[in-house]
Parts: C-alpha cells; sequence; structure tokens
C-alpha cells in the first residue's frame, strides 16, 4: 500500500513552491519531493533512519499544503503518518526529545493536567530550566477560566436536527469560551446541541506518530459520541482527523452551509482572516469561513500575503521544533501586520496561540478570535469594541 502510494509521485516539483519548510530552507530534502525520495529509499533499505534523516521528516509541518498543490493526488497525509509511526516505533530519540515528548503527551491530551501545568509554565520560565523543557514553557500561552460549552442547548425556534460537539482537550482549556460561542451559534441556526463528557480524539498522537496512543483516543471518543448522527468541529486539525478515521464529524462552517442564518448585527471591523492550513488543504475546504463572515454587516474582511504558507503551531511542532516554528510565525505576522486589520480571524487554536506569540514578539499584539466568535457576536448584538477588548492577544 505504502509502496503504491511512494509510485504516485511523478517528482514534478509543483508542490515545492508550497511548502514552508522548502521556502524557509531552499533544501530538496525538507520539500514534499525530497521527502518522498527519503521515505522510498528507507523502504528500499539505500538509507536508513539515521538522525539526519529522522530530521527532515520532524521538520515536516504537517501542514498538507503539498496535498492542494499535488497534480498527481498524491496521498502525502498518509505516507507521513505511516512514517512516522515506523520512526517512533524503531528509532531511539536522544534522551531530551524523549523526554520532551513524554511531557508533551501526558499533559497536552488530558484537559485537568494541562491546566494545571498552564499555571505552573508561568513560574517555570522565571526559573532554570533544562534546555528540552524550555520550548514547552515557551509555547504555553496565558491561562485563564474560560466559559464552556454547556452539555445541552436547545434549538431556538424549530430544531433542524440534533449535533454532537467536539469540546476537544487543548481546545476546552484554551478555548473553552469559542466552544461556547459554538453552541449558541448552532443553537441559534436551528440546532439540538448536545456536548457529551470526552476526551481527545486522538489528533495530537496521531500527527506525532504514536499511533496506537492516538487509536486508544479516537476510539474511545467513538465510543462516547456513539448513537449521534453528526459531530461538529470547530479546531480544523481534530475535524481532518476524525474525517479521516471514519467518524461522522463535519466541520462548522459545514453545519452552517444550508441554515438559513438569523438576523445579523453589524460589527465595525477589519479582520485579517487566515486560513487553516488543516481546513483548506487536509479537508479541502477552501472558501472556510468567507461565504458566512461576508454576510455580517460592517465587517472588513482582509487577507494576508502567504495564505498558503503554515503559520508554523502545527500540533507540537512549535515546541519541538522551535526555531522553525518561530521563522514562519514572524513570517505571518508580518504579513499579518501588513493588512492594517484591527484583529487577526483563524479556525484553529494553535494557529491563533501561535500568531498571537509572533504577533507580541513584533510588539504589535492584536485581538485574536475564532470565526465562529464573530458569528456569534453579530447574532447577539455584541458591540465590536466590546468583543476585542475581550479577546485574547
Ligand atoms: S508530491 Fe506531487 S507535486 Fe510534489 S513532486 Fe510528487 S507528484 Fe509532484
Ligand atoms: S505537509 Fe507541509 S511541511 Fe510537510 S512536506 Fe507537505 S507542504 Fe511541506
Amino acid at each position: 500500500m505504502i509502496r503504491e502510494r511512494l509510485a504516485d509521485c511523478v517528482h514534478c516539483g509543483f508542490c515545492l513552491p508550497s511548502c514552508p519548510t522548502y521556502v524557509l530552507w531552499q533544501e530538496e530534502m525538507d520539500s514534499p519531493r525530497g521527502r518522498i525520495q527519503l521515505m522510498e529509499k528507507t523502504l528500499d533499505g539505500t538509507v536508513t533512519l539515521s538522525p539526519s534523516v529522522v530530521t527532515h521528516f520532524d521538520r515536516c509541518l504537517g501542514c498538507m499544503a503539498c496535498l492542494s498543490s499535488c497534480p498527481s493526488g498524491v496521498h502525502y497525509d498518509e505516507l507521513i503518518e505511516a512514517t512516522r509511526a515506523t520512526i517512533e516505533e524503531s528509532v531511539a530519540r536522544p534522551r531530551g526529545e524523549r523526554l520532551q515528548r513524554g511531557v508533551i503527551f501526558a499533559t497536552l491530551p488530558h484537559p485537568r493536567r494541562m491546566a494545571v501545568a498552564l499555571r505552573l509554565a508561568r513560574i517555570g520560565r522565571a526559573l532554570p530550566t533544562p534546555g528540552w523543557l524550555r520550548p514547552l514553557l515557551e509555547a504555553a500561552p496565558p491561562w485563564r477560566p474560560r466559559e464552556q460549552a454547556p452539555a445541552e442547548l436547545p434549538a431556538v425556534g424549530t430544531a433542524r436536527g440534533r449535533v454532537a460537539m467536539l469540546t476537544g482537550c487543548a481546545q476546552r482549556v484554551l478555548f473553552g469560551d469559542v466552544n461556547a460561542a459554538t453552541a449558541r451559534v448552532l443553537a441559534a441556526t436551528g440546532h439540538d446541541v448536545v456536548a457529551p463528557r470526552q476526551g481527545c480524539c486522538g489528533a495530537l498522537s496521531a500527527h506525532a506518530g504514536r499511533a496506537a496512543e492516538a487509536h486508544r483516543f479516537t476510539e474511545r471518543l467513538r465510543s462516547a459520541l456513539a448513537g449521534v448522527d453528526t459531530i461538529v468541529v470547530n479546531a480544523a486539525g481534530c475535524g481532518s482527523h476524525l474525517k479521516e478515521h471514519g467518524l461522522p464529524a463535519i466541520d462548522v462552517t459545514e453545519a452552517l452551509d444550508d441554515a438559513p442564518l438569523p438576523e445579523l448585527h453589524a460589527l465595525e471591523l477589519r479582520v485579517a482572516y487566515q486560513d487553516s492550513c488543516h481546513l483548506r488543504h487536509a479537508q479541502r475546504l477552501p472558501a472556510a469561513w468567507r461565504p458566512v463572515l461576508e454576510r455580517i454587516p460592517g465587517l472588513e474582511i482582509v487577507e494576508p500575503a502567504e495564505q498558503d504558507v503554515c503559520c508554523g503551531s502545527a500540533g507540537i511542532y512549535n515546541v519541538t521544533q522551535p526555531a522553525a516554528a518561530r521563522a514562519l510565525g514572524d513570517r505571518k505576522a508580518a504579513h499579518v501586520l501588513a493588512t492594517g486589520a484591527d484583529a487577526l480571524v483563524s479556525a484553529n487554536p494553535g494557529c491563533l496561540v501561535q500568531v498571537a506569540q509572533a504577533l507580541g514578539r513584533a510588539r504589535h499584539p492584536l485581538p485574536t478570535l475564532h470565526p465562529v466568535e464573530l458569528l456569534d457576536a453579530a447574532i447577539r448584538g455584541v458591540d465590536a469594541r466590546a468583543l476585542v477588548a475581550d479577546a485574547r492577544r
């Protein structure tokens, strides 16, 4: 199967300009084509999984921009996930990397532990810490208690159907208010909403090659949400993982596709809309939130340059590859600032955290919002100034 998938690549190189790591370093082995050649050679046994070869695979963000730009339909997503699983099974990583990954996966997928870790991170940053722990402490966003989605919310007016919400792991801790806004928007558009008790969906583990752990998380979620016909997801990376694994998941934008919107109040704001890679490339929803946001009176949407290029967040990438993540984040922040927008809008929690930190480094912090928060505010008639004043930065 993997050999067949590898053979789909005709080595044309059309994917190179859209690959963020190739854009950064112009290095063939850090491009999709180069990585596919390395996969072929490791499978043939002509190249071993040496530290430098593993580094080329580790540097891949899994942003899937190469899926959109490949004319031959190469399934790079399946190839990199299988390669990462092989690396995790067969390569002994250096001690610092093992400890770092151990801490990441002992905290991030577990909301209670993550909330504690985020509070401790502030103290940790002021203390002398080992080099492997530093990127984790620096990537940790500020934490404050957030509103959470209710367990049930009935449709406003006549119900069109019943949907379950994925509340997520990191999403629930850092973006509980986005979940709450999503529930209100779904209810306002005629959905009976349920948000049953649930855990991590497994996306973070799967994208890091931890196949068995990812499988456990995904199957637990499948059981927790058994009996629902539709799972609405507001975090693009989680949505693509659930779709790939056969759960009945749809993005919020798909739930809104044929739903009549209630009257929308004006939001006088100029926002920079940054695509989420997993919505644009992995879920193949290139229009994403634009058609919905364009219906909000007073809202001006501007597009930063290099929409196709990942911001460098990419799951745990900003911790495991901090230099590359920082370079991509700073590049994205410069493009966002060049638009002159009042706020940054993106449909993935990781992207919001990553670009907010880069804007902070540029000494120009901007309010950052999930697009569902804009729609929720327009439905409820929240004043634009109040919305941005309360937004995370
Ligand atoms: S992955 Fe696709 S675009 Fe890239 S070299 Fe192979 S065939 Fe060409
Ligand atoms: S997933 Fe992104 S970083 Fe990885 S090879 Fe494809 S375009 Fe490059």
